[in-house]
């Protein structure tokens, strides 16, 4: 079997990669590098160059020849070795007549539990959506922000004592809403000094958030390791790591409970594996970052699938965040998009390679988006992350 194209698609906000071979099999993934499609697409076309011709099957040496071929590293660089590793696995999942999962060892769970989408410009209407997803059967709810998300046109100001204080206020009234039954993953999208981020887990520690999803800048390890340190919340961090030797160097520092590797970045379902394994080994869960399309959830799913350590699963849900800013419709994207069972798990596929293949008019129903370059900026003038 061999390769005979290697195709980026835009669709939407997404990127993917249809890989084709000459047996007619089609391999399908996806590049987590979002904000910057064009510039990994055309890394996807310049490593066709080397693809074309390939066996397929010999994912592991691909992925070796392509990340140590030249100097250089990066998201864009990752995110399509990431989209290129999700298509061959599929590949050979389909040609063996497999789940990957099947391939990688078995799996160790038939579902897998996630937690849903929370989104709200205010305090009532994040409230609403845990009362929501509560009802809906899920069992955790995140992208629960404390601070919420206002506009990223509106200049921001805040004293720390509002800061902070209003944070646990509000954390203290999702746990109202919320209950012991649903658990609640606070994600502070890097927004705090450490020395905020340790006043903040004080506070908050009492409503048991299950995590605290990135309360500073990932950028230096040391640091997320001094907050671990301080509080008394799991720190979940990882989303935007690209690679196994990163993860490595956050565990050897204490700095995370549990690890969030991002398929679609951090080296497709052969890098993710890695970093699950090597969490593994320190007692570290984990929960695949999973912001993206159905075929992103597929490829988390073998992950779930495969890893003991893996805790939660991140699962969208039909908004991008922002009213009225509707995501495709799964079911018109993709053929076998993994559904929520009313219980707060969803099952894991055992349809061959990853189970789900673009729909034939998807990319002509939903034209390609390009995301602005936007960003917050305070009252003073300076750049604030949001
Ligand atoms: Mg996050």
């Amino acid at each position: 079997m061999r390769i005979e194209s290697v195709i980026p698609i835009f669709i939407d906000r997404y990127l993917f990669v249809e890989i084709t071979t000459d047996t007619g099999i089609v391999g399908l993934g996806e590049s987590g590098a979002w904000a910057f499609q064009e510039g990994t697409a055309a890394t996807i076309e310049r490593f066709a160059e080397y693809l074309v011709g390939k066996d397929p099957l010999k994912i592991e040496h691909h992925w070796q020849y392509l990340y140590r071929w030249t100097h250089f590293r990066g998201s864009v660089v990752m995110g399509a070795i990431s989209a290129i590793d999700i298509a061959l696995w599929d590949i050979a999942g389909k040609h063996f007549e497999a789940p990957v999962h099947a391939l990688l060892g078995g799996s160790v769970r038939d579902r897998a539990r996630v937690y849903y989408h929370v989104f709200g410009e205010t305090t009532d209407e994040l409230c609403e959506g845990i009362a929501a997803a509560r009802e809906d059967g899920y069992t955790a709810v995140g992208h629960l922000t404390p601070f919420l998300d206002a506009p990223r046109e509106d200049a921001y100001f805040e004293t720390h004592a509002r800061k902070i204080d209003d944070a646990a206020k509000a954390v203290a009234r999702y746990r109202d809403v919320a209950g012991p039954d649903v658990d609640l993953c606070i994600e502070i999208h890097r927004r705090l000094a450490p020395f905020e981020a340790v006043q903040l887990g004080l506070a908050i520690q009492d409503s048991t958030p299950l995590f605290l999803e990135d309360p500073v800048l990932p950028d230096n390890f040391d640091e997320m390791a001094y907050v671990a340190s301080k509080i008394n919340i799991p720190i979940a961090t990882g989303e935007r790591f690209t690679s196994l030797w990163e993860f490595q160097m956050l565990l050897a520092r204490g700095g995370a409970q549990l690890v969030r590797p991002d398929v679609c970045i951090v080296g497709g379902i052969t890098g993710a594996r890695k970093v699950a394994a090597l969490a593994e080994a320190s007692h570290i869960g984990v929960v695949p970052h999973n912001p993206l399309s159905p075929v992103s959830t597929a490829a988390c799913l073998q992950i779930a699938a495969t890893a003991p350590n893996f805790v939660l699963q991140e699962f969208p849900n039909d908004s991008w965040g922002t009213a009225g800013d509707m995501r495709p419709d799964p079911d018109k994207l993709v053929s076998g998009s993994a559904t929520h069972d009313g219980e707060g798990f969803v099952t894991i596929s055992n349809e061959p390679g990853i189970g789900v293949a673009l729909r034939a008019d998807a990319a002509e129903r939903y034209p390609y988006r390009k995301r602005e370059i936007l960003t917050r900026l305070h009252v003073d003038g300076s750049v604030v992350d949001q």
